[in-house]
């Protein structure tokens, strides 16, 4: 239902949890968030409302500032806190957030359980996570290679290939800790560009108070966000110059 997404360097647990607090007004029933810390991908997530994800947050803290997070309304599996956004995939190489509805992810499910990934939701959106992983672990074999930008960003793009239905999502990565890879079809995403900062929402409401230069990502389109970089490029055609817009301030 809702994303939101930062890299850059401010404490990212507090900036997720009021971009969520931002899109409550479009309804949901989960919300959680995934922190990048010195050592690994930290997950806290839980169905109910943000408010009660921000209590949560308090017991147990989370500190970095690279992150993504999400409010869900339910379309595949029921509201529990394991079927929250975010999903972890593999052995939490990856994690994303996504809104949207993935048609064909029974096949992909079976699949990827015969390949011995354990789901640990009833979601479509696990499938895709799990399926970055495994195309990521492909590609490390194949290159022999560190996982790089450039092998998460292939890792995406392949799975992107296999999925029938309608996204937008986000995925940060366990090995290549300072990059959000964000990608939509058919699902809204939009960037806030900052200084050596970059924010991500599915509306523009979070983005308001923190930036004015915005780059709606169109359909088909995948974004690598870096604190001082971004690129963008259409999964078929290429590299696209992202067209930055102002964002009307609601006052
Ligand atoms: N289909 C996903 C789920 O049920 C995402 C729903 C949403 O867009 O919030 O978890």
């Amino acid at each position: 239902c809702g994303i939101v997404g930062y890299v850059g360097s401010r404490p990212v647990s507090d900036l997720l949890l009021e971009g969520l607090h931002r899109l409550e007004y479009r309804g949901y029933d989960s919300a959680g968030i995934a922190v990048m810390t010195d050592t690994e991908i930290v997950v806290r997530k839980k169905s109910g409302r943000v408010g009660e994800l921000a209590q949560l947050i308090k017991q147990q803290p989370v500190v970095g500032s690279i992150g993504i997070g999400h409010t869900r309304w339910a379309t595949h599996g029921e509201t529990t806190d394991e079927n929250s956004h975010p999903h972890l995939g593999g052995n939490g190489e990856v994690v994303i957030v996504h809104n949207g509805v993935i048609e064909n992810y029974d096949s992909l499910r079976t699949q990827l359980q015969t390949l011995g990934y354990v789901f640990r939701s009833q979601t479509d959106t696990e499938v895709v996570a799990h399926l970055i992983a495994h195309h990521l672990g492909e590609q490390l074999k194949l290159s022999d290679s560190e996982p790089g930008v450039d092998v998460c960003l292939k890792a995406v793009h392949t799975t992107l290939d296999r999925l029938k239905g309608t996204y937008g999502l986000c995925a940060m990565f366990r090995d290549c800790p300072d990059t959000l890879i964000a990608a939509r079809s058919g699902s809204p995403l939009v960037i806030g560009v900052g200084k050596d900062e970059y924010f991500l929402a599915s509306d523009a409401s979070p983005l308001v108070g923190y930036t004015q230069d915005v780059v709606y990502l169109a359909d088909n389109e995948v974004a690598v966000l870096q604190p001082s970089k971004m690129t963008v490029a259409h999964r078929t055609s290429g590299s696209v110059q992202p067209s930055i817009q102002t964002l009307d301030q609601v006052s």
